[in-house]
């Protein structure tokens, strides 16, 4: 048998009691004949509250110090789930990031991994231990200071060991039984996914399906490592994600699964509305526009240009970015006003979006009626649209969001009959 990552978030080591459960479930694993590493997130709400701690010494902490700040909660959970595995009578040893060779460059608060050298983690995996290493951080190889990748970014750390020690699988445990065709805390009629491609899960995580990050199964379908996410707390087959449509059963060994048509609906509340009133209809608007968004390194997702009005010539731009980035991307467009010549500004942060999911989409023709009609039906009304091959997204008010979610999956389909899904833990955040 080979060697496997496991991947435990924060709400499966949230106390005592949940780390004891997760040491056993390690063990267990490694009774099975695997080589076991476990990458570990920081306990419960830890990351959060020393966010909070740390805000209450600086209004705006960024850089060196929030990085060591930070990585101390994925310090603390690795040691005690190293004790806990001591405990039930196996050889474990804990590694921060750093120690683990996980190499990234030098921007603090969202590194990204250049290079990983397992080379201790090998030695005491040859030396029969199981190796804990501590999830979202590394040290840049430039500077050799600590950094983190960005909320979330355990799952990365797994993946990214999961590929330079060759692992047969990535298991990503959650408070979640897997993927599901829509948020189970919106949509109590969700379904779990048994299989999903990583193209699928891309545009999912993309547009704000949360139960893994964008950059994590980037990783993975460059290396081709296939994900497991499961829950911590049932002994459940979870969904994989992976490039060929197979799920392994405990039991019956491999099994090929059909690929559906679509996979899922996903929602987002994160982002605000921009709207560039008054912008003469003329080449090298929309250009000086988003150089302006640009320049101030924001990262926009949809754009509409309004018909302009005949009598006046003028046009109305709209786009959306994340609201943490509202303030910058208004301060940014006020100092070009009179570069760019616009009349004014709106800002809107009460919106929402809604995105179809599915490779199915390409050879079906009607899903984009049938997804509009969903949403008529609902009494919701659209205010953006954008597409790609495998997506469809609109723009909503954010009130209308759960219910046009419910509407769109219940006539796609995917409603369960049977299982209401269950949430086992974490606040979702
Ligand atoms: N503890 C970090 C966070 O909450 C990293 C992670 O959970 O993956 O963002
Ligand atoms: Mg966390």
């Amino acid at each position: 048998m080979g060697l496997v990552v496991q991947k435990y978030g924060g709400s499966s080591v949230a106390d005592a009691e949940g780390i004891k459960r997760v040491a056993k479930r390690i063990v267990e694993a490694k009774k099975n004949g695997h080589q076991v590493v476990v990458v570990v997130s920081a306990m419960g709400d830890t990351t959060d509250e020393l966010i909070d701690l740390a805000e209450q010494v600086s209004p705006m902490p960024t850089g060196r110090e929030f990085d060591m700040l930070l990585t101390a909660g994925e310090r603390i959970s690795m040691a005690l789930l190293a004790m806990a595995i001591k405990n039930l009578g196996h050889e474990a040893q804990s590694f921060t990031g750093s120690q683990a060779g996980v190499i990234t460059d030098s921007v603090h608060n969202k590194a990204r991994i250049i290079d990983v050298t397992p080379g201790r983690i090998r030695t005491a995996l040859d030396e029969g231990n199981i190796a804990i290493v501590a999830g979202f951080q590394g040290v840049s190889q430039d500077k050799k200071d600590i950094t983190t990748l960005g909320r979330g970014g355990s799952d990365t750390t797994a993946v990214a060991l999961a590929a330079a020690l060759d692992a047969e699988v990535c298991e990503i445990y959650t408070d979640v039984d897997g993927v599901f065709t829509a948020d189970p805390r919106v949509v109590k009629k969700a379904r779990k996914i048994d299989w999903i491609s990583f193209e699928d899960m891309l545009e999912l995580a993309a547009s704000g399906s949360k139960v893994l990050l964008h950059r994590c199964v980037e990783y993975a379908r460059r290396y081709n490592i296939p994900i497991h996410v499961r829950s911590s707390f049932s002994g459940l087959q979870g969904t994989w994600v992976s490039s060929e449509p197979l799920v392994r059963k405990q039991q019956q060994g491999e099994q090929k699964v059909e690929q559906a048509i679509i996979s899922g609906v996903a929602h987002d509340t994160s982002e605000a509305k921009v709207t560039v009133v008054g912008v003469p209809d003329k080449p090298g608007e929309a250009a000086a526009i988003f150089r302006a968004i640009a320049d101030a390194q924001l990262n926009i997702d949809m754009v509409v240009q309004n018909v302009s009005a005949a009598s006046t010539g003028l046009t109305d731009i709209s786009f959306t970015l994340p609201k943490t980035d509202g303030h910058k991307a208004i301060g940014s467009l006020e100092k070009a006003k009179a570069a760019i010549g616009f009349d004014s500004l709106r800002y809107d942060d009460q919106i929402g979006k809604i995105s179809l999911v599915g490779a199915g989409m390409k050879t079906n023709p009607g899903v984009t009626a049938s997804f509009f009609e969903a949403l008529s039906d609902a009494g919701v009304n659209i205010e953006l649209i954008s597409t790609s091959e495998i997506r469809i997204s609109v723009v909503t008010r954010a009130d209308d969001v759960p219910e046009a979610v419910r509407a769109v999956h219940s006539a796609f389909g995917l409603d369960s009959e049977s299982d209401e899904a269950v949430v086992y833990g974490g606040t979702g955040r």
